[in-house]
């Protein structure tokens, strides 16, 4: 798409963002130390740009979202044929627009592969939201079924599941929870399937037991007839992009299933081909109970987001009268079609296919490349996900500079310097590029790696 450039005074936005914005997730006296942030003003295929003229190659698609890339004509005008025919309308009132109708079709085609009872959508605007509506669905499904004692949902330290008050507490993030609390109540956290920092060295089976092992001493401890619900990202996404063992989640659902216990798959992150098929749990061959969506449904073009629930749990509510939830936009006609078009584009360009037998496995390639550096200690991938372990010493998994949590930012920043956004993670580099990526594009993500662990050695 050839558009005009647009001329913006940078320096008076950068001057008027300290002044007025308070951006997501920031420091903001830091961000007044540095001048102010990054002003982003376009995007083309998988790179960025800013209006300093610096161009990026964009290692972790906006958010995690971008899984078609940037500049899809088709997504701005499904966005405005859309919104010149219906902007707006809701489903409060026994009202419903056709996009919706189309989207959960749609989706519900994509989630019941190999899940027949996976028929159901819910929708709401980010993936926190729809966290939220998970938390009060299951609770409200053991409710219904005359069992109000099971609300507790078991998640896992250092999970993310958004930032609301909802989500924060689902995640397993210590340092979210530290502030503005207090969390929901009812939420346990367990061991992650980090094997790099929790198993290091450790039998992959033997790991994979102790992390299993670990939930089935929690459900016991609370009582099995109290705990509502197991809820996972298939792949940690914002935790550091943890991919866990081998046989790590169907011996999570055997123990959901012994104890009669839902299970949920957040896949916020690693839905819409990121695995390399339609949903993360389907490349770990589970059958969860509820599914939540956002980023790649969309590609993030517009807010939406999607909670995927089986016949078995709708049933139920059936029997509830009104399920007295959900939100103003929750099913917004625009960004429903957005997402319809998107979904195409993904089906049409063979971007779930491509990931899983092409561009994913020619990551996990080029990212051995890296094993042989002195600083790398893993660089482990699946799909188009990945993540590199920086350390002090080869062999082992001991943390360089001395410092927990430092290499990270800090090769980060010599990423960005060189031309690759990437996020630092405590002590390693994540990566989720868009499905686009080609094979020049990854072998320039993992060029650019190389080059910045040089320069902090
Ligand atoms: N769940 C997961 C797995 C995520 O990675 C995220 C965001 O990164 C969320 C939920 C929250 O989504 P949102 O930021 O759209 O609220």
């Amino acid at each position: 798409m050839n558009r005009p450039l647009k001329n913006y005074d940078i320096a008076e936005l950068k001057r008027l963002d300290l002044a007025h914005h308070l951006p997501a997730q920031a420091d903001y006296k830091l961000l007044e130390d540095i001048g102010g942030s990054r002003i982003i003003t376009r995007a083309e295929g998988s790179t960025i740009y800013d209006g300093e003229g610096h161009s990026l190659l964009d290692g972790m698609a906006g958010l995690w979202c971008v899984n078609v890339g940037y500049g899809r004509d088709e997504l701005a005008r499904a966005a405005y044929e859309q919104m010149l025919e219906l902007p707006y309308y809701n489903t409060f009132f026994k009202t419903v627009t056709p996009p919706p109708v189309r989207l959960a079709t749609k989706i519900a085609e994509k989630m019941s592969v190999g899940n027949p009872d996976l028929q159901h959508v819910f929708f709401n605007s980010s993936g926190s939201e729809a966290n939220d509506t998970v938390l009060r669905l299951v609770r409200y499904y053991w409710q219904l079924k005359a069992e109000p004692d099971r609300n507790i949902i078991i998640s896992r330290r250092n999970a993310y599941h958004g930032s609301t008050v909802a989500g924060m507490s689902l995640g397993g993030m210590t340092f979210m929870h530290a502030q503005g609390g207090p969390m929901v109540p009812g939420i346990e956290h367990v061991r992650q399937p980090y094997a790099f920092n929790e198993g290091f060295g450790e039998d992959p089976a033997t790991f994979t037991q102790a992390c299993v092992d670990d939930i089935e001493a929690r459900i016991l401890s609370v009582g099995p007839d109290k705990v509502a619900a197991f809820i996972g990202e298939p792949v940690q996404g914002a935790g550091g992009v943890i991919i866990p063992p081998e046989g790590y989640w169907p011996k999570v659902e055997a123990l959901c299933r012994k104890y009669g216990i839902l299970l949920i798959c957040d896949e916020v992150i690693c839905g819409f081909g990121r695995l390399g098929q339609w949903f993360g749990h389907q490349h770990y061959g589970i059958k969860p109970d509820v599914i939540a969506m956002a980023k790649g449904l969309s590609s993030g073009y517009l807010p939406i987001s999607a909670v995927g629930v089986s016949s078995k749990i709708v049933d139920v509510l059936k029997t509830g009268g009104d399920f007295v939830h959900g939100y103003t936009y929750s099913g917004h006609p625009a960004a429903a079609a957005v997402a319809l078009a998107n979904i195409e584009i993904i089906e049409r360009e063979g971007l779930v296919e491509r990931t899983r037998n092409d561009t994913g496995p020619y990551l996990a390639k080029a990212l051995k490349r890296l094993d042989a550096h002195p600083l790398v200690g893993e660089a482990r991938s699946l799909g188009l996900i990945g993540a590199v372990e920086i350390v002090a010493e080869k062999g082992t998994n001991h943390r360089f500079g001395g410092k927990e949590g430092t290499a990270g930012p800090l090769v980060r920043d010599l990423c960005i310097k060189n031309g690759l956004m990437v996020r630092g993670i405590r002590d390693s580099i994540v990566m989720c590029p868009p499905l686009i990526i080609t094979h020049e594009e990854i072998d320039r993500i993992v060029d650019i790696i190389e080059q910045s662990l040089n320069e902090a050695e």
